[in-house]
C-alpha cells in the first residue's frame, strides 16, 4: 500500500536496528536497555518520551518476568501504543467535522513545511468523501502562495477565495466564511502565513484570524491543524511549542514522512505536546495524505 511504501525508510531503519539488537543481546539486561534507548533516540522519539518508555518497559519486563529479548519486542510495541493514547481512545485522531453545518479548519505552520500541499490534499480527501469544500487563501504574505493554493484548488476541484497579495488575512478569511455560507459548504479550509522571522506579528495575525472565525461561525474553528515537516526532527517539536502557545492547536499534519527514517518524531510530538497527529504526508501527489493511526504506525514499525 501507499502507506507502507511511504513509511519504508522509517520502517527499515527502525525494525532493522531493533532486530539487530535482539539478535545480539538475547538476554534482557541493563546494557540491552541502554542500547534500546539509543536506537529510540536516533529515531527521533524524543528524550523525554524515551525515558518514560524505558521506565515503563523495565517495570513490565519485571512484572512479566521476561528474560529473552525476543519476547520483549511485543512489550515495546504495546508500551509505545499505550504511551501514545494515554487516557484517550483512538477517536482522538479523527477530524472534527460537523454534520449539516459549516466546519472551519484553520491551518498553520512555517513556510516550507508543506501547508499549501497539505491543504490541497485534505481538500481532495474531503471532496472524495462527498463534502463541499471551499479554500481561503489567507497567506497574503509569501510571494506565490495564492497562486499555489489556486493550483491545488484546481487539482482538488474546489473553489478558492482570495484577495490581492498583501491584503489583510483576516479580511480574506471573512470573505471565505461568507462565500462558504453562501455556497452551503460543509468545510472551509483556511490557509495562513508562515513567516517565523517576525514571531510576534505572525502570532498576532493568527489570533486576529481566529477571532474572525470565532465571531462568524459559532463553535469554530473546529480544528486548528499545525503542519510540521518530519525531516526537521526535534526542530519541528520546538516549532510546535511556539505555535501551541499562540493558538490552540488541535491536531498535527506531519509532512514528508516519506523522506525520513526518523518517524519516531510522531511519538515525541504526542507525548511532549499532548496533541494528536491527525494526518501524515507521504509524498507530493494529491492522494499522498493519510489519516494517522498510532496503533497501525507502531505495529508497522516492527513489521
Ligand atoms: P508551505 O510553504 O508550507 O505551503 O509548503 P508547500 O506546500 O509549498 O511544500 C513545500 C515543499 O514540500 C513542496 O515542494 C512540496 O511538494 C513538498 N511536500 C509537501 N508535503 C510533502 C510530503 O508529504 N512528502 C514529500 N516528499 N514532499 C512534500
Amino acid at each position: 500500500t501507499k502507506y507502507k511504501e511511504g513509511m519504508k525508510k522509517t520502517r527499515h531503519s527502525f525494525s532493522g536496528k531493533i532486530n539487530d539488537l535482539i539478535a545480539r543481546y538475547r538476554k534482557v539486561d541493563e546494557d540491552f536497555f541502554e542500547e534500546l534507548e539509543e536506537v529510540l533516540i536516533s529515531a527521533d522519539v524524543g528524550v523525554m518520551t524515551v525515558m518514560d518508555l524505558i521506565d515503563e518497559l523495565k517495570m513490565e519486563v519485571k512484572r512479566q518476568n521476561i528474560k529473552d529479548t525476543k519476547e520483549v519486542k511485543d512489550v515495546i510495541s504495546q508500551k509505545l501504543v499505550d504511551i501514545y493514547y494515554a487516557d484517550d481512545d483512538e477517536q482522538l485522531e479523527a477530524l472534527n467535522i460537523q454534520a449539516n453545518e459549516l466546519s472551519v479548519i484553520l491551518v498553520v505552520g512555517v513556510n516550507g513545511a508543506g501547508k499549501t500541499t497539505s491543504i490541497g490534499k485534505l481538500a481532495h480527501q474531503l471532496k472524495q468523501q462527498g463534502k463541499n469544500v471551499v479554500l481561503a487563501a489567507g497567506d497574503t504574505f509569501r510571494a506565490g502562495a495564492i497562486e499555489q493554493l489556486e493550483i491545488w484548488g484546481e487539482r482538488a476541484d474546489v473553489d478558492v477565495i482570495k484577495q490581492s497579495p498583501g491584503s489583510d488575512p483576516a479580511a480574506v478569511i471573512y470573505d471565505g466564511i461568507k462565500a462558504a455560507k453562501a455556497r452551503d459548504a460543509d468545510v472551509l479550509i483556511c490557509d495562513t502565513a508562515g513567516r517565523l522571522q517576525n514571531k510576534v506579528n505572525l502570532m498576532n495575525e493568527l489570533s486576529k484570524v481566529k477571532r474572525v472565525i470565532e465571531r462568524e461561525v459559532p463553535g469554530a474553528p473546529h480544528e486548528v491543524l499545525l503542519v510540521l515537516d518530519a525531516t526537521t526532527g526535534q526542530n519541528a517539536l520546538s516549532q510546535a511549542k511556539t505555535f501551541s502557545e499562540a493558538t490552540n492547536v488541535s491536531g498535527i499534519v506531519l509532512t514528508k514522512l516519506d523522506g525520513t527514517a526518523k518517524g519516531g518524531i510522531v511519538l515525541a510530538i504526542r507525548n511532549e505536546l499532548k496533541v494528536p497527529v491527525k494526518f501524515v504526508g507521504l509524498g507530493e501527489q494529491v492522494d499522498d495524505l493519510q489519516n494517522f493511526n498510532a496503533h497501525a504506525f507502531v505495529y508497522g514499525l516492527f513489521a
